[in-house]
């Protein structure tokens, strides 16, 4: 068997079939047709597998439904838009007007739902609240309040902050950014970004912006349009995260904080650290309240007190789950890696609709956790100063007997759908003087067939992203 698997290997190259023995032409042809009938196999034109649908696939798509337009009146006085725009606006209706909460990112998008709010209530807007400053939630406050300077906007004291300053790596984040949510992907990927729709408005992107007017610290209480409303301080995915409770609406809006997937506790596009130890804490105070309808950021609203608690109890129990185990096992003295392997969700946990890491990653945020404690060096002597990527490359070349005995591995690793080790002998003879283009193309294939197994949209869409880069640098 392994023989035959050999020999299949072997079609990938036709320059080794050329330079090696004479292989009979039966067995070639037989290779062929075993290639193409083998499943989830990358092949040689790099074209996308079009196999049986993984179920994480088919579940990311169902994550779909939640960002299907619509304006869910979630009681008498709330009102949500999802699915407009990346993220979630939503309105409520006092004695004496409206407050809106969150401002999508698009002033189009922003318009439209500005105008389905009106045909809802034509009472004036008295307030504005951010959640946060990300520009998915502030970009299209002028199309609900116009430039009327009565209005409060309100926001936590350092709003934005995080963002303001100019990161010098711009470039590369921005590039990171494209590939994380799929922006350059042709239509045929795109499934969604995990917590927003694969496709998003663009149509005035961020041109609504207002500032704040009111600002606040830890939480404040204020009357606005006649409802009584709190704000609560809450670090979570951002340092100017607030939550809004309506204590005589039982009606709680969470920002970013929460949302229909496992959070995002660092996001793959290069973030600065996300206090995940402040974001469980923030859920749990959370869950104190007697909330019964609860509003994301993103994603759909929940409705149920015993719902919204479970939904509420689960996510900081993950959160800060992952975040102790982290911490305990550091402590241990154990490596980055070997953190990332033992850090895992309880069984009771890992099923729930909400953790499923459509968004964010268990692993991704261990690493995360685990580099803002001490840095880059993971306490291992043996990577206080490695080999260099190619010298470890070459080394790894002559211990499997060669750069051809390493290539017979790499196809064997795609015979046998090993695609992350796949990846890994990729990298380390695209390091070697093996032939770049050959190997690239493997390469390719390989993070297709990766994207077509990810739950994870952020990972999906960053596989495929990156797949098309190296196939255009190839041409
Ligand atoms: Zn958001």
């Amino acid at each position: 068997m392994n023989k035959l698997k050999n020999r299949i290997a072997v079609t990938y190259s036709f320059k080794t079939i050329r330079n090696h023995v004479i292989i009979k032409g039966a067995l070639l042809i037989l290779g062929i047709i075993l290639m193409q009938a083998c499943h989830n196999s990358p092949n040689q034109n790099t074209s996308q597998v079009q196999d049986q649908e993984h179920p994480n696939i088919t579940k990311l798509k169902n994550q779909s439904a939640e960002f299907i337009p619509e304006i869910i009146k979630l009681n008498d006085k709330v009102y949500v838009a999802v699915g407009y725009d990346g993220s979630n606006a939503s309105m409520v209706i006092g004695d004496q007007g409206v407050v809106i909460i969150d401002a999508l990112r698009a002033l189009g998008a922003a318009e439209k739902v500005a105008q389905e709010f009106r045909n809802i209530t034509d009472k004036p807007v008295k307030a504005l609240i951010y959640t946060h400053g990300h520009l998915d939630h502030t970009g299209g406050t002028s199309a609900f309040i116009g430039h009327n300077k009565e209005v409060k906007i309100i926001a936590r004291a350092g709003f934005k902050d995080e963002l303001q300053e100019r990161s010098p790596v711009e470039p590369i984040l921005k590039q990171r950014n494209i590939r994380q949510f799929g922006r350059d992907l042709p239509a045929k990927d795109i499934i969604n970004r995990g917590v927003a729709a694969g496709i998003t408005p663009t149509d005035r992107a961020g041109k609504g912006y207002i500032a704040p007017n009111l600002t606040f610290q830890d939480s404040i209480t204020l009357k606005l349009a006649g409802v009584d409303i709190q704000l609560h301080a809450a670090d979570g995915e951002t340092n100017d995260e607030l939550f809004v409770w309506i204590p005589d609406l039982n009606t709680l809006f969470t920002g970013d904080n929460y949302y229909k997937s496992f959070p995002n506790l660092y996001a793959i596009r290069g973030s600065q650290y996300r206090d995940v130890k402040s974001w469980g804490e923030s859920i749990q105070k959370m869950s104190t309240y007697p909330v019964e309808y609860l509003v994301p950021g993103h994603t759909r609203p929940i409705s149920g007190k015993v719902l919204v608690h479970d939904n509420l109890k689960n996510y900081a129990t993950a959160i800060l789950s992952v975040y102790q185990q982290t911490i305990d096992a550091m402590n241990k003295g154990y490596t980055l890696q070997q953190t990332v392997d033992s850090v895992k969700l309880a069984d009771s946990l890992i099923n729930q609709p909400n953790l499923q890491e459509f968004y964010g990653s268990v692993p991704w945020g261990v690493r995360s956790i685990f580099l803002h404690y001490v840095g880059w060096f993971d306490g291992n002597p043996t990577n206080l100063n490695p080999l260099s990527s190619s010298q470890e490359a070459k080394r790894m070349a002559e211990l499997a007997g060669g750069e051809d005995k390493l290539f017979q591995q790499l196809s064997a690793a795609v015979q046998k759908s090993d695609y992350q080790w796949g990846l890994e002998l990729a990298d380390y003879l695209l390091q070697t003087d093996y032939d770049r283009v050959k190997v690239t193309k493997i390469k390719i294939g390989l993070l297709r067939s990766l994207a077509a197994q990810q739950i994870n949209a952020p990972a999906r869409n960053y596989y495929l992203s990156y797949s098309y880069e190296l196939e255009k640098s190839l041409m």
